[in-house]
């Protein structure tokens, strides 16, 4: 019982390790992968936001094209005071331009809207850097004050002079990044390889030792590139997974698989697979019946019965696990180790009691398989006890699988030495037709007349017809299951030798079995003289 609990407790302890575990590494394990997959898709996002401020820029230069395409076309009087005025009032709604210059060849200024504006850009040296678009008549030019957000768009329009749209491109910028990125984010505008236009963030946290991901792309039409960074940290907190919400999911989908793992782990073994771990374990063992003369009640013999002794106490009876043993196999190793061990147990006794018999059940489909007697006669000589001792009990309640073997492995038992005895005689349905092929030396009458004895004619008459059979046959018939002394009384008169049942004894281990036997001997009368028995 103790065993039981203490087993019990420790597959609850073993499942909850299970489960707790499972629960553990998966959520662990789809915390990471979670992590890897935002990784990917943060990279992808900052990847799409240069291409978004890359595409800014080359609208706001479009614009600046278009505008300057606007102005050349109507007249060649590029300085006269009122185109340059309406010109004025255009560029200011337009954005991102904030003056229209024509210039001449040496990049001095002709006339502009806002001339102040091209005093900012040039600061004072009006030889700009020079960088040449995919229309080679177009060029963009860099201020001199890096960041500033202004660069010229110079429209070379002939060899006298050029117009050149000024912008400021500063407000593309501001809300480039998301907020959780923006305290540590950098965005660059370049033109040419390297001139910095425009410039948002934190030069700082982004700095190259520190940078978590940097992104550029780069124009095919204009000579313009933009450049992304962020810093490790806001990299690494940007669009975070809601932790409370994922962590459940992953526990509750760990212990739900960990509850299967489990269930599959620890699933009772199979009844055979329990029957043959307790057979490897040595929890089969014999008990004994003994059987005894019915006048003398001394103990002639005795019937291998066993029992099945699990860890925690409980005896199981052959009933529960024999027709397994027989379905699966199981019948002829368990049949083997319990001959081995009744047979070690029993030799000081098979000594002390020259005419002592013991009986073993051999399930008939063992009894027909090859090899059969050379492994008995094995066992039996490596017990040290002669073959003569052994008797074979063979059921007559099943059909035997094969009968012509059957007959021909009995007969060559008997010549090897061995005892064949026919078991519940008249309980099958072959009428006499075991004992005509069988020719056992032991006739055992079934239980179920020995209930009636003395009360039903037929039992009675059954019994006769046994005994006589027995006598004619030179076999010993033995009484199954006398339970009363009217019963042992009955068939005592009625012939029968020898009997087994609780008037003496259940089925015992063999410390009880021996006791039993020297109680016995105490009590036992000669036959002659015990008028009672008689
Ligand atoms: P069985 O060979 O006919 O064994 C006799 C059964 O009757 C035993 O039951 C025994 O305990 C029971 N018995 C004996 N005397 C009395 C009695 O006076 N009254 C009552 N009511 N019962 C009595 P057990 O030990 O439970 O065995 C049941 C059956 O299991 C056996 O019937 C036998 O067929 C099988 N068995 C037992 N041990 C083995 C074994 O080692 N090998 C094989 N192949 N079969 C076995
Ligand atoms: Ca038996
Ligand atoms: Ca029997």
């Amino acid at each position: 019982m103790a065993v039981t609990i203490a087993m019990r407790g420790y597959r609850a302890v073993l499942g909850a390790l299970i489960v707790a575990s499972s629960a553990l590494v998966f959520t662990a394990a789809g915390w990471a992968g979670l992590e890897s997959l935002r990784g990917q898709r943060n990279l992808a996002q900052l990847e799409e936001l240069s291409g978004q401020l890359l595409q800014r820029a080359e609208l706001a230069i479009d614009y600046a094209v278009i505008t300057l395409g606007d102005y050349t076309a109507p007249s060649n009087d590029l300085c006269n005071i009122e185109a340059l005025r309406t010109l004025r009032q255009q560029t200011f709604v337009r954005g991102a331009i904030k003056d229209i210059a024509v210039l001449a060849p040496d990049g001095q200024l002709m006339c502009s809207t806002a001339p102040a504006q091209f005093d900012l850009l040039t600061s004072g040296s009006a030889r700009l850097a020079e960088y040449e678009s995919r229309n080679t008549s177009i060029v963009l030019q860099p201020s001199h004050t890096e960041g500033s957000g202004l660069f010229r768009v110079l429209w070379r329009i002939g060899e006298t002079h050029s117009i050149a749209a000024t912008l400021n491109i500063d407000m593309l910028m501001f809300d480039i990044f998301p907020a959780q990125l923006r305290d540590e984010a950098l965005a660059e505008i370049r033109i040419g390889p390297g001139d910095v236009v425009a410039r948002f963030g934190d030069e700082a946290s982004t700095a190259p030792s520190q940078t978590a991901r940097a992104f550029s792309a780069a124009s095919d039409r204009y000579p313009v590139s933009v450049a992304l960074a962020t810093s490790q940290t806001s990299f690494r907190n940007w669009n975070p997974w809601p932790l409370g919400p994922v962590l459940a999911i992953g526990a509750i989908a760990g212990a739900l698989i960990g509850l299967l793992v489990a269930q599959t782990v620890m699933r009772p073994p199979s009844p055979v697979e329990a029957l043959r771990s307790a057979i490897r374990r040595g929890e089969l063992v014999p008990y004994y019946q003994p059987v005894f003369d019915l006048v003398t009640l001394r103990i002639v013999g005795c019937e291998v019965l066993v029992r099945w002794r699990r860890r925690d106490g409980e005896l199981v009876f052959p009933d529960r696990f024999i027709p397994i043993a027989e379905a699966s196999g199981l019948i002829v190793p368990m049949t083997e180790r319990l001959v081995e061990q009744a047979l070690s147990e029993m030799a000081p006794l098979l000594v002390e009691h020259p005419e002592f018999k013991i009986a073993f059940n051999i399930d008939p489909s063992h009894l027909v398989q090859p090899g059969f007697l050379d492994t008995l006669d094995q066992i039996v000589a490596q017990a040290g006890s002669p073959n003569s001792r052994i008797v074979l009990e063979l059921t007559e309640r099943n059909a035997f699988p094969d009968m012509k073997q059957a007959v021909a492995v009995t007969s060559e038992a008997r010549k090897r030495g061995y005892r064949i005895s026919l078991d519940d005689t008249g309980a099958g349905h072959n009428g006499l037709g075991h004992i005509q092929d069988l020719k056992p030396d032991v006739i055992k009458i079934d239980k179920k007349f020995i209930d009636v004895a003395g009360t039903v004619e037929a039992a009675d008459a059954i019994i006769e017809v046994l005994v006589n059979l027995g006598q004619r046959m030179g076999a010993v018939v033995v009484a199954e299951g006398i339970e009363t002394e009217d019963q042992r009384a009955t068939l005592s008169r009625a012939g029968v030798a020898h009997g087994q049942g609780y008037l003496i004894s259940r089925p015992v281990p063999l410390a009880t079995f021996r006791a039993l036997i020297n109680d016995l001997e105490r009590l036992a009368k000669p036959a002659k003289n015990d008028p009672q028995m008689a």
